[in-house]
């Protein structure tokens, strides 16, 4: 099945053109890095898909949606039940304790306090910080941070999980974890976008590396996963 679908996408701001006729498409389950210089279109193309921002031209489709036939509160349901997004600083809510930023997550959605919280805490066991789930983000390591935001972005069993950078604000040992971390999730079937200037992150975790130069896909790797 294909999760994501652009086909000619351009988006221009004013004078500026941000992308400069992108087709992409993703099946479920894989992989995919998009890498390439500040500027060149990156988190344009991340904000397509996840339904943020509109292309000037062409279509995107995810899961059999086609995202420009949506107003916005419909990209608002679709974002919250299909799209779990981590980014480099973390967007994790200060006041808000660990388990409390990822229960939130599913009660968006209409879920119940009490159930949203369950699994809310089987998430953060299964990624090894149970033990931290009444701690409030400022005391919480940068790694866990990020562990905590995955949780969070796989309350709702997204589709697609988006990453934004995810390991460019962690130490190395941190970084390696959150590689191993999202690694798992996609031996576990789950289908991944990472955006990164980390050419180790992206040979590391993604299938398929898609390079952007000016707003343009100048090239694709395709790699041997172990
Ligand atoms: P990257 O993520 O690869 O650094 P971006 O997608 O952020 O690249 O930006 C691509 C181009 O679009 C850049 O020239 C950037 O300045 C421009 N751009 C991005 N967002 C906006 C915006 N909201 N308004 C105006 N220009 C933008
Ligand atoms: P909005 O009002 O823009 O819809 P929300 O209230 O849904 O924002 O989200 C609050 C915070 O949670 C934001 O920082 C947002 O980036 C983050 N967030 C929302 N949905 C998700 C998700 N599915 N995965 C990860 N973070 C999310």
């Amino acid at each position: 099945a294909t999760v994501v679908q652009l086909d000619g996408v351009h988006k221009e701001y004013g004078d500026t053109t941000a992308l400069d006729g992108v087709s992409l498409s993703i099946r479920a389950g894989e992989a995919v890095a998009v890498m390439g210089p500040s500027g060149c279109g990156k988190s344009t193309l991340l904000n397509m898909i996840a339904g943020l921002d509109r292309p000037t031209a062409g279509t995107v489709v995810v899961q059999g949606e086609d995202l420009g036939r949506k107003n916005e509160t419909g990209l608002a349901l679709f974002r919250r039940h299909r799209i779990g997004m981590i980014f480099q600083f973390f967007n994790l809510l200060d006041d808000l304790p660990a388990l409390d930023n990822v229960a939130l997550a599913a009660q968006l959605t209409g879920c119940k306090a009490g159930p949203a919280r369950q699994r809310a805490l089987e998430l953060l066991d299964e990624l090894g910080i149970a033990d931290r789930r009444n701690v409030y983000p400022a005391a919480l390591s940068g790694g866990e941070r990020q562990r905590v935001a995955v949780a969070r972005a796989l309350m709702n069993r997204p589709a697609l999980l988006l990453a934004d950078e995810p390991t460019g604000a962690l130490d190395s040992r941190a970084g390696e974890q959150v590689m191993d971390l999202l690694l798992d999730l996609n031996q576990i079937g789950q289908t991944l976008l990472i955006v990164t200037h980390d050419e180790r992150l992206a040979t590391r975790c993604a299938s398929r590396v898609v390079e952007l130069a000016d707003g343009r896909i100048a090239r694709v790797r395709t790699l041997e996963k172990a």
